[in-house]
């Protein structure tokens, strides 16, 4: 049995104590969303994760989807799961209120999509899409558009995808072979076969809206020659209700080793009518809308499915009895004690919640400033934080996402072979979190979007909104000694940014070869700086806690085990980055 409780203690301490929400608020202009509004809605969204994602986890892995005569039918609970969904406004909730979403913050729907990744990962996936395709509609796509389709993927009434991969290209995008044919009324003709297509048939809405990448006729090879379309399953009629079957069709879906519950789809388009959405030929930039909200979903997939592991693991070795601990029975009444009094349960069991709770912390930063990059007054304030933003995209999509298999895995360990089995629902986490590694971008290519185009972006100017508040925070506390591992780490990452500038003038494939190490370095410093201010915030609360003093005393212990067990690794990722390409490029092809 997998174990979630939404973790709404830590998700205020995030967003009121440490991210100070109710400035935030105010900066955006929404003083109106206080910390009763956010609290209420996140327990009301913890509650529907527990009571209606829940119980289907395990039941939907077990069914997966069935292609039926074209249609997918998802498993049961599905359709009655997703309709509660969407009459609680679930999916609606940081969206754009002219389109008829609440509006709220970032930070709080960041929140709520965490908890729907811990309950039901493959639920998540059908609203996570359609909130993708929104945004990218709502930033590239025409006025006419956005009229007749927003509101009802916003409601959820029609969901959207996202449908980029053929079978000979997925990262190289640029090999794209569909194709887009001009029609007299300014439609186009969609021509092409898609694979792996996440949501693109299902059960759930009545219409699906398929953002396609596509050639034109006569288009630019390369990248550069792909455009951007909308491609809805059922053309809506004059009522703006699905009328006329479109030209797309499922051929197939994927039989794959997890995420069993999300359709995952062969799309067939044969002379489908499409619309343009953006300019020609620059789909690329309506896409990179799209994955860059993705990018940070997934990440969050990662950090709900470890908080799930975590939970699950934290209670079986509460219950499970092996052995003694070493310095003397804890329970001589029992057969034996529990295993939560082993050393190394304890390595295991704190791994994964110190990552947990500090990647929930950067989340939580991430969202912010999303939020600020779209509502701040300042224009300056807004350009900051989108350069923030695209930073740490990459390093939360792969940071959170390597880490939710890894914890996940560590996880199933506490259970023994009893982990291997199905029964306690978690060699299903690990199955389900391994995909999160590879969609939207391997964590490869995220790592040479941070060193190749973020990194040296502007002359390092989005790595200033980052490395300034760390030096700021980092001199700010010079004096307190529970700061100087954080001030090791920061300058790990000084001097391996300034190594792989300068290495890669001289050879782009040193900056290849350092990429991966070079993100997680990054990304433990930036888990390291939440847990160094986590830790004030909590010493400072500590004195006047009163019942909520095991909180702050939890946070500081756990703060403790993160500088002192997980962020010295930041000296062996500095060492292979110095090595540099030599011993990984030498060998010939043919000794591989
Ligand atoms: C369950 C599931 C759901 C998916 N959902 C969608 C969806 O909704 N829409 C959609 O369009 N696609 C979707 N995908 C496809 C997914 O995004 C691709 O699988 C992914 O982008 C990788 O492409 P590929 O599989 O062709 O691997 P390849 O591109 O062949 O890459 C193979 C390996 O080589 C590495 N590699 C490739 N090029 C480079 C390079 N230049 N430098 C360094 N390393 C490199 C990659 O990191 C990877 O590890 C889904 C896939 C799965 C399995």
């Amino acid at each position: 049995m997998q174990v979630y409780n939404a973790p709404l203690r830590d998700m205020r301490f995030v967003m009121h104590e440490l991210h100070n929400s109710a400035a935030h608020v105010a900066e955006i202009g929404q003083p109106d969303v206080t910390e009763e509004l956010m609290d209420s809605i996140l327990e009301e969204a913890g509650k529907f994760a527990t009571d209606v994602l829940l119980p289907i986890n395990a039941s939907g892995d077990e069914e997966g989807c069935r292609l039926e005569n074209g249609v997918v039918r998802t498993p049961k609970g599905f359709v009655e799961a997703y309709r509660k969904f969407c009459e609680a406004g679930w999916g609606a909730l940081s969206s754009p209120v002219e389109y008829g979403g609440q509006g709220l913050p970032e930070v709080l729907g960041k929140m709520v999509e965490e908890m729907q990744c811990s309950a039901n990962l493959s639920f998540g996936l059908y609203p996570g899409l359609t909130h993708g395709a929104t945004l990218t509609l709502e930033g590239h796509g025409t006025e006419e558009l956005k009229r007749r389709y927003l509101p009802k993927m916003i409601d959820g009434t029609w969901s959207g995808t996202m449908c980029l991969t053929e079978a000979h290209c997925g990262t190289d995008l640029g090999m794209m072979r569909s194709k887009a044919s001009p029609q007299a009324d300014g439609s186009y003709k969609i021509n092409g076969a898609k694979i792996f297509i996440s949501a693109g048939e299902h059960d759930l809405t009545e219409n699906i809206v398929h953002l396609v990448l596509a050639r034109m006729d006569g288009a630019p090879k390369g990248i550069k020659g792909v455009s951007m379309f909308l491609v809805p399953k059922f053309i809506p009629n004059d009522e703006g209700r699905p009328g006329a079957r479109n030209g797309v069709t499922c051929t197939a879906i994927e039989h794959k080793m997890g995420l069993k519950a999300s359709a995952t789809t062969q799309l067939y388009f044969d002379d489908a009518t499409g619309w343009l959405v953006g300019e020609a030929h620059k789909g690329m930039r309506a896409m990179f809308t799209m994955m860059n909200a993705e990018r940070l979903s997934v990440g969050i997939q990662g950090l709900g499915v470890a908080e799930t592991a975590y939970q699950s693991a934290a209670f079986y070795a509460k219950d499970r009895i092996q052995g003694r601990a070493l310095s003397g029975a804890r329970h001589p009444d029992r057969a034996a004690d529990p295993i939560i009094v082993h050393p190394d349960v304890r390595r295991s069991l704190m791994t994964v919640r110190a990552y947990v709770e500090g990647c929930r912390a950067l989340s939580g930063w991430v969202a912010t400033s999303l939020d600020l990059e779209s509502k701040a007054s300042d224009p300056q304030r807004r350009q900051e934080a989108e350069d923030f933003t695209a930073l740490m995209t990459p390093v939360v999509k792969a940071l959170f996402t390597d880490l939710g298999f890894e914890l996940s895995s560590m996880a199933l360990q506490v259970y023994g072979g009893h982990g291997y089995i199905r029964d306690h629902g978690m060699e299903q986490l690990v199955r389900d979190a391994r995909i999160c590694m590879i969609y939207e971008g391997a964590n490869g290519i995220q790592a040479l979007d941070l060193v190749g185009r973020k990194m040296p972006a502007h002359m390092g100017r989005f790595l200033r909104q980052f490395f300034h508040p760390v030096q700021a925070f980092i001199e700010a506390n010079a004096a307190d000694p529970k700061v100087l591992p954080l001030a090791k780490s920061f300058a790990a990452l000084q001097q391996a940014t300034a190594h792989i500038a300068t290495m890669s003038l001289k050879d782009p494939e040193e900056a290849g070869a350092a990429a991966t190490d070079y993100l997680r370095l990054m990304g433990l410093v930036a888990l390291g700086f939440m847990w160094a201010k986590a830790a004030k915030v909590a010493e400072a609360k500590l004195p006047e806690a009163n019942g909520d003093a095991g909180f702050y005393k939890a946070k500081l212990t756990t703060a403790q085990f993160f500088a002192d067990r997980l962020l010295p690794q930041t000296g062996a990722l500095w060492s292979a980055i110095r090595a540099g390409k030599a011993s990984m490029m030498e060998l010939e092809e043919a000794a591989f």
